[in-house]
């Protein structure tokens, strides 16, 4: 069985390392909001190239606690709208809903996914007030066009950077074109602890002093609250684990990028469409994903034949119950993204004899 994603291999490869960064915490005696967070944003947020660096409990916390440092800023308030693609996982627009905003929902660019300048500037009103791209799959948005239209429109960005540790575009990594980036650390994701983890990064001094607050009850000060703050940190543990994985990230991106290179010279049957690559370079394969009119079909042959995919992702947001104001609307791109998606297997321990197999079998496969 080839799986999707084999995260014990990958976590094996730091067996001793992370063993020792653990026994380094326990025997601190010091569990929450310590040396290891403190090392850890510094660590990131040089890693991204920002200023600041929070720690927070993981990356649906990440977008909301920035939403809501924008609302006690005056910079958001109940009911503004925010710009987010259509075809996102859930968490980003949940992220706005918490927070009494209006999500406005985009149809993503039909070739790379990700939203794009001439649908923002469609969506834009009197009352948007925020964008919040998602770099879907590990590329990063066209930020640079992005940015000119929040510019130009007074908007805030906040990047949904969840998929895209170290996606660059022009140098710059994710999370640093917008006003706030927002990470997860979930154990699937790119950089993955061992549990929940997230993480914001800006180089705004005033939002990283709300952030810092908010995320510790509103307190910058222990028993002063200055918000009524919310608890979601970044343990000791899990910082530590972090600082481990960090150090081998770009290895680890480059052996992604190094499957997606096999599979994209490999794959060539005119059943399945490959992924659009706009900046090769940046693009970190959070996740391969290729489209085809005959997705069950594949699925159930591959898997027959021992290779394990995934759907990301199975039902558009707005086709879910939780939005059922949303059900009747029509979004022709995201609708058939979602039918037609299927993701590859792909890690940084996925074998160069593994892809092969995978591309040998999707070449024989017919509907
Ligand atoms: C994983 C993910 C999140 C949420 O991260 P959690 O740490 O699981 O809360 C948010 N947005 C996107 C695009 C994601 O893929």
């Amino acid at each position: 069985m080839i799986p999707f994603l084999d995260l014990k291999e990958i976590n094996q490869q730091y067996h001793q390392d992370l063993k020792d960064a653990c026994s380094r915490v326990i025997d601190s005696g010091w569990y929450i909001m310590g040396n290891e967070l403190d090392k850890f944003e510094q660590e990131f947020a040089e890693y991204c190239g920002s200023k600041y660096c929070i720690g927070v409990a993981n990356g649906l916390d990440a977008l909301i606690l920035t939403l809501r440092a924008w609302k006690e800023l005056g910079k958001l308030e109940d009911g503004d709208e925010v710009i987010v693609p259509s075809n996102t996982y859930i968490a980003s627009i949940l992220a706005i809903s918490e927070n009494n905003l209006t999500p406005v929902l985009v149809e993503p660019n039909a070739k790379t996914f990700n939203l794009a300048a001439e649908g923002i500037k469609s969506a834009i009103t009197e009352r948007t007030k925020a964008i919040l791209p998602v770099h879907l799959y590990g590329q990063i948005s066209p930020m640079d066009e992005i940015v000119s239209i929040a510019n130009e429109h007074n908007l805030l960005i906040l990047e949904d950077c969840a998929q895209s540790h170290g996606a660059l575009l022009d140098g710059k990594k994710a999370g640093t074109w917008g006003d706030a980036g927002a990470f997860s650390f979930y154990p699937g994701k790119n950089l993955g602890a061992l549990g929940d983890a997230g993480a914001i990064t800006t180089d705004n001094e005033e939002l990283f002093e709300v952030l810092t607050a908010l995320r510790n009850y509103g307190s910058h000060e222990k028993y002063k609250n200055k918000y009524k703050g919310v608890n979601s940190r970044l343990d000791e543990i899990q910082a530590a684990m972090l600082r481990v994985k960090l150090k081998h990230l770009d290895r680890e991106t480059k052996a992604r990028q190094a499957v997606a290179q096999q599979y994209l010279e490999g794959i060539s049957n005119p059943l399945i469409e490959l992924p659009f690559v706009s900046y090769a370079e940046g693009h970190v394969w959070h996740l391969f994903v290729i489209k085809t009119k005959y997705r069950e079909k594949l699925q159930k042959y591959l898997s027959d034949n021992g290779i394990q995919t995934l759907i990301h992702y199975p039902i558009a947001p707005h086709k879910q119950l939780a939005y059922s104001e949303w059900n009747e609307l029509h979004l022709p791109i995201s609708e058939e993204l979602h039918k037609d998606v299927l993701s590859l297997p792909i890690s940084s321990v996925l074998e160069t004899g593994d892809v092969r197999i995978c591309v040998e079998l999707i070449n024989k496969f017919s509907n």
